[in-house]
């Protein structure tokens, strides 16, 4: 395989450190990891390819054009993989004003850059080039309630085309963009750029969209390990509303496959979905961590009594759900874990990995504290 640079942005957070460590440990591409280091990203999570001579970090922002441009100089990557994102959407409720800064004007920022230097390159170098812009299916919007759910499972067949006004809809690459979050509304803006870049400047650009992730490292802001270490210290485990959100889990690594995947053999201009056909309600997703609790770490009392049924968020989204037969069928990617082979992995990373949680609730871990390395 022709040895490649990637240049990743948002490589200290969750999905940008597995690509990271799937690129260093699975490849022999080389890999430069541009990230801020906000409180979502975290250089322990790529302890395990500190060391390698293929693996370069720089700290700087997107949204610094000089910086941007730099690095492109200084770097000439083959494939940029954009993840660098403010990603949770109960912040953006909170103060939208950084995810317009980070994931609009950030993508712009680095789009601009990646042209300049596309636009400096020539021959099969030029030809080669790739800008790949990691989004949501939260662009999609709401798929509303299912008519049915089984045990929280909604009941559909992954092969379920039928159109958009039934609740048995999975959300496809047509499928009309209609946000309904301050993040999932930056992010289908930062998608929109991305498509004007190469319609009109011929810049070769992907855009794939994801479903839920979960695995190991992270944030403990989120649903899935939020409940794992609630559970784990006895506290109350928060549900919003009645906990019947329909969510299309995916496990991390999966994901990380799929974009590298994308990178490299996607056709330019196209959009692929990604998603792992599994579609629970949060509630039960809730319950089956619980479960999971009690067999690898029993208690007298079932961890389930700690469930507490919240206030809802508002604009709450009730499902979402992906069609992924486009990548499958092009590319050839499938997951190679189920939810409960990826949920089981998980729980037991949270179990052996207590120093790396401990560090990050905590704030100790290697994030802002740091000063700029390049
Ligand atoms: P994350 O919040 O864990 O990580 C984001 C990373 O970006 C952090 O390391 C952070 O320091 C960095 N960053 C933020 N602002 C930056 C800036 N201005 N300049 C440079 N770096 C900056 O996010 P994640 O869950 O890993 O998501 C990565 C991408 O995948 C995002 O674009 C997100 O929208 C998308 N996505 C996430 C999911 C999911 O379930 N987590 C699903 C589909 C798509």
């Amino acid at each position: 395989m022709n040895t490649k640079t990637f240049l990743i942005t948002g490589g200290a957070g969750f999905i940008g450190s597995a690509v990271v460590r799937e690129l260093i440990q699975n490849s022999a591409h080389r890999v430069v990891n541009v990230d801020k280091l906000t409180y979502a990203g975290n250089l322990e999570s790529l302890a395990s390819v500190e060391g390698n001579e293929r693996y370069t970090f720089v700290q700087a922002d997107i949204c610094d054009a000089h910086a941007m441009q730099q690095l492109f100089e200084q770097h000439q990557p083959d494939v940029v993989m954009h993840l660098a994102a403010e990603s949770h959407v109960d912040r953006s409720i909170d103060g939208p004003a950084e995810f317009i800064q980070t994931n609009v004007v950030g993508t712009a920022v680095l789009l601009e850059a990646a042209r300049g230097y596309w636009n400096s390159l020539e021959g099969e170098r030029r030809d080669a080039f790739r800008f790949h812009h990691i989004s949501t299916d939260e662009v999609y919007g709401d798929l509303g309630a299912p008519e049915a759910l089984v045990n929280g499972e909604s009941k559909r067949a992954s092969s379920d085309h039928s159109p958009l006004t039934t609740h048995h809809s999975l959300f496809t690459e047509e499928t009309p963009y209609a946000p309904s979050s301050p993040y999932s509304a930056s992010k289908a803006s930062s998608d929109h750029l991305v498509r004007a870049w190469q319609r009109t400047y011929g810049l070769p650009t992907l855009i794939t969209n994801c479903s839920n992730n979960y695995g190991p490292y992270h944030f403990p802001e989120k649903l899935i390990p939020l409940m794992i270490l609630n559970a784990l210290a006895g506290k109350p485990l928060p549900v919003y509303g009645n906990g019947q959100q329909i969510r299309d889990w995916l496990y991390v690594e999966d994901h990380a496959r799929a974009l590298i995947k994308v990178a490299t053999e996607g056709e330019i201009g196209a959009t692929y979905n990604i998603g792992g056909h599994n579609e629970k309600a949060n509630l039960t997703v809730v319950e089956t961590l619980c479960d999971l609790l009690q067999e690898l770490v029993p208690q007298e009392h079932s961890y389930r009594e700690l469930i507490t049924f919240v206030t809802d968020r508002p604009g709450h989204d009730v499902r979402y759900a992906i069609d992924a037969s486009k990548i499958e069928r092009e590319l050839g990617w499938t997951p190679e874990e189920t939810f409960e082979t990826g949920l089981r992995k998980t729980v037991q990373w949270y179990l052996t990995n207590e120093t790396w949680w401990k560090r990050v609730q905590d704030g100790s871990y290697q994030g802002q504290r740091l000063g700029s390395i390049s």
